[in-house]
């Protein structure tokens, strides 16, 4: 089972990047970019800007993945329990495993990147310019910022989906439901709490009942359709992207970047590495997105304001400071 998900990964990952290849082929690109003032001139003309995010920009916030080295909930990975096959195998322990993520993320806050594509959405949008965020990322912190115009392409842990009849509906109850208090406990050595499927979170729609499954995007499964298609929307509508703090390499939010760089539209990339589509971006800033991306979107007009400000003050000082000698 293991040995097929990574098999499959593997395909997906290798067509991704021979995909990106043939992207890049079609286009000549130059080594990416990293003046910042070059960037500036693209944002300040830039009336519809898509911003992709990953899980780089929540790493920040102390946002586990549970993928890779040591990310592990007891002796699993995300792959291992995100999956329909798992949750019907055993819904007691999924569960616990959201249950925690969740209990997790009430005690992260957003970081200086969320704060700034949120901040920038508010400023442009009042000069009736529309920033996008096509997030990767399940964690809503990008909400929590006060960014309002989101894309989650990969569900939400604070939503649920009804298995009976397929109502959807945000749920942010700490804990979602009685029996998973004090459960979840990530220890390698923890047993599972096996709660009755009845004790599990249960829709409460009228004369429903059914068992509810978190509203995320599992391995195997595919894209909500209208959220893939109002992504792929914004995509075809942007004048500028930026790619923050994702990989790049799982399909199919891998094909965004390279597919808008692919007809001539200018990407930035903020990441703490390349990324298999990097050559093909016209910006590539090198870093934690929470240092680069402030610095990239702030208000210049508010900069500009704060040094006129402080040129007065230092005038009016050395006036006064004369005039006292
Ligand atoms: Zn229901």
């Amino acid at each position: 089972m293991i040995l097929r998900q990574f098999t499959c990964r593997a395909v997906v990952n290798a067509c991704t990047q021979a995909r990106i290849r043939r992207l890049a082929g079609s286009r000549e690109m130059a080594k990416p970019s990293s003046d910042l003032a070059a960037f500036r001139d693209f944002f300040a003309k830039a009336e519809n800007i898509a911003i992709l995010t990953g899980a780089g920009v929540s790493a920040e916030s102390g946002v586990p993945t549970f993928r890779g080295a040591g990310g592990f909930w007891r002796k699993w990975q995300a792959q291992d329990l995100a999956t329909p096959e798992a949750f019907s195998r055993n819904p007691s322990r999924v569960w616990e495993f959201y249950h925690y993520r969740r209990e997790v993320m009430l005690t992260k806050d957003p970081n200086a990147a969320h704060k700034a594509i949120a901040e920038c959405e508010e400023r442009l949008g009042k000069q009736g310019r529309k920033v996008t965020v096509i997030t990767q990322n399940i964690d809503e912190l990008h909400r929590r910022a006060g960014s309002k115009n989101i894309l989650e392409i990969h569900g939400s842990l604070f939503k649920t989906r009804c298995l009976s009849c397929g109502h959807e509906e945000a749920n942010h109850k700490s804990p979602i439901c009685p029996a998973l208090k004090d459960k979840g406990a990530p220890d390698p050595n923890m047993h599972d709490a096996q709660i009755p499927v009845e004790q599990l979170p249960r829709c409460e729609r009228a004369g429903c009942g059914g068992l509810l499954r978190p509203a995320v995007v599992w391995f195997g499964e595919s894209l909500d359709a209208d959220v893939l298609s109002r992504s792929h929307e914004v995509l075809d509508g942007c004048d500028l992207c930026l790619v923050v703090g994702t990989s790049s390499v799982v399909y199919p939010a891998a094909m965004f970047a390279p597919q808008v760089a692919a007809r001539g539209v200018p990407v930035a990339e903020f990441n703490m590495e390349n990324t298999p589509a990097t050559t093909h971006f016209k910006f590539h800033f090198h870093g934690p997105c929470g240092t680069t991306l402030p610095a990239a979107l702030a208000n210049l007009m508010e900069l500009e304001k704060k040094k006129t400000k402080g040129f007065f003050y230092f005038y009016w000082y050395s006036v006064l400071k004369l005039q006292s000698c």
